[in-house]
């Protein structure tokens, strides 16, 4: 049985174009978000809107317009596409390369259109250039995606890519090899169905992924708003404490130790009489960032407000702790912060308290913080530690 490629074509082609639509209102109703990539995937969907009835047109416009220019559109497109991935993540979008891509395929088709007419070379073409964005684009994500959990949306945005490409492939070698001239029949084969069901799902699939990645990023954007100070990025005071008693439900499961460790900078009233409360910001940014870069992935750090903060120390033994807080300190006192108002030296007192089993969250904290205000009270800039049985025992001695 022969099936007339247009009886074929006609549904793929109407599904797309209503696909790509419904895409272009959701990326239109993202560009409020400020995202990064927004533009250029709402371009891309907005091209194919224009391409697939310019493609359809075929026998009833010349042929500039339903070959040359509707495959111009669809380049243009895939170019947006992999524009908009860069944008979003921060990379260059290398216009030269997509645009010098863009106009090497059209210059073919028109060759092989109106020099050498030739479909099998016309789809090579067209095909190498797809299969060239869709790998560039696979790559990219792969090389330089840094979302906070490498999620299942980058996976998916990943794998279509490079399945994209490789039917791309398939369908220039398939072509390649349609001898001399391609019939009907062979163009209604199965295989070239399947081929051309691919082809038209490329710009769909792949931005049904971005708007999904997109809201993933607006997620995780909502929850640092909620969880994370502003400021200094560390969690909010209320995360912190959830955090904390999450991580005593697992250290109790796992007995496995958990520490923490209450830290108050010394006399930051001064920092701010002296070099003002913007200085005064900076001193508290630089500090946390200090931190994080003193603890491991699975480690917390918090601010409980104006300048004491948190740090949780899952499977981490007390002495382990204890010289973690102490590096801390010696580089918060060996490091003075350059702010733009002058350079603001500045030191920081720690309490340290290992949990114990049956103890809450709270109960833990009323021990770091006994151990605190006692480095408070002996002088400052001191490291000291809560002690099972006892209150808080000196420990800058034997660290
Ligand atoms: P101590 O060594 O006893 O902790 O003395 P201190 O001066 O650090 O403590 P005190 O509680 O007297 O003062 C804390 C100061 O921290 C007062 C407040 O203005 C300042 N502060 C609190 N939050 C912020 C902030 O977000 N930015 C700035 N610049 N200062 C802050
Ligand atoms: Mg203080
Ligand atoms: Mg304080």
């Amino acid at each position: 049985m022969t099936i007339d490629p247009a009886l074929v074509l006609a549904p793929i082609f109407l599904t797309t174009e209503l696909l790509s639509m419904a895409l272009c209102m959701a990326f239109a109703s993202l560009r409020r978000s400020g995202l990064p990539g927004v533009w250029q995937w709402l371009v891309a969907n907005c091209a194919v809107v224009i391409y697939l009835p310019l493609l359809g047109l075929r026998g009833m416009v010349p042929d500039s317009i339903s070959i040359v220019l509707a495959n111009g559109v669809q380049a243009l497109s895939l170019a947006m596409y992999y524009a908009g991935c860069a944008c979003f993540l921060g990379r260059p979008p290398r216009w030269r390369l997509l645009l010098g891509g863009a106009i090497l395929q059209v210059l073919g088709v028109t060759y092989w259109r109106y020099v050498d007419n030739s479909l099998p070379m016309r789809v090579m073409a067209i095909s190498i250039y797809a299969a060239l964005v869709c790998l560039a684009t696979a790559w990219l994500m792969v090389s330089h995606y840094r979302g906070h959990r490498r999620s299942v949306h980058y996976r998916l945005l990943t794998g279509l890519s490079c399945l994209l490409a490789v039917t791309q492939v398939v369908r220039a070698i398939y072509f390649y090899h349609l001898n001399p001239v391609p019939t009907s029949i062979m163009l209604a084969s199965g295989w070239n169905i399947i081929l051309l069901c691919l082809g038209a799902a490329i710009m769909p699939a792949l931005s049904m992924s971005a708007v999904l990645i997109l809201h993933e990023s607006l997620q995780t954007q909502a929850e640092d708003a909620a969880n994370r100070d502003f400021m200094t990025g560390a969690l909010s005071r209320k995360h912190l404490f959830a955090t904390g008693q999450q991580l005593i439900l697992q250290a109790a499961a796992t007995r496995r130790p958990l520490v923490l460790l209450l830290i108050d900078l010394d006399h930051f009233k001064n920092i701010n009489d002296t070099f003002g409360h913007a200085a005064g910001d900076e001193v508290l940014c630089a500090f946390a960032g200090m931190v994080r870069g003193h603890l491991r992935s699975h480690d917390a750090l918090g601010r409980l407000g104006g300048e004491e903060f948190a740090v949780l120390l899952p499977d981490t033994a007390l002495d382990a702790a204890g010289q973690v807080a102490e590096r801390l300190r010696l580089h918060a006192q060996q490091n003075p912060v350059s702010s733009r108002f002058g350079e603001c030296r500045y030191s920081i007192s720690i309490g340290v308290a290992a949990w114990q089993g049956g103890e809450s969250f709270d109960q833990l904290c009323r021990r770091a913080d006994q151990a605190l205000y006692y480095a408070k009270n002996t002088g400052r800039n001191r490291v000291e530690v809560s002690l099972a049985g006892a209150t808080t025992a000196a420990i800058a001695g034997h660290i």
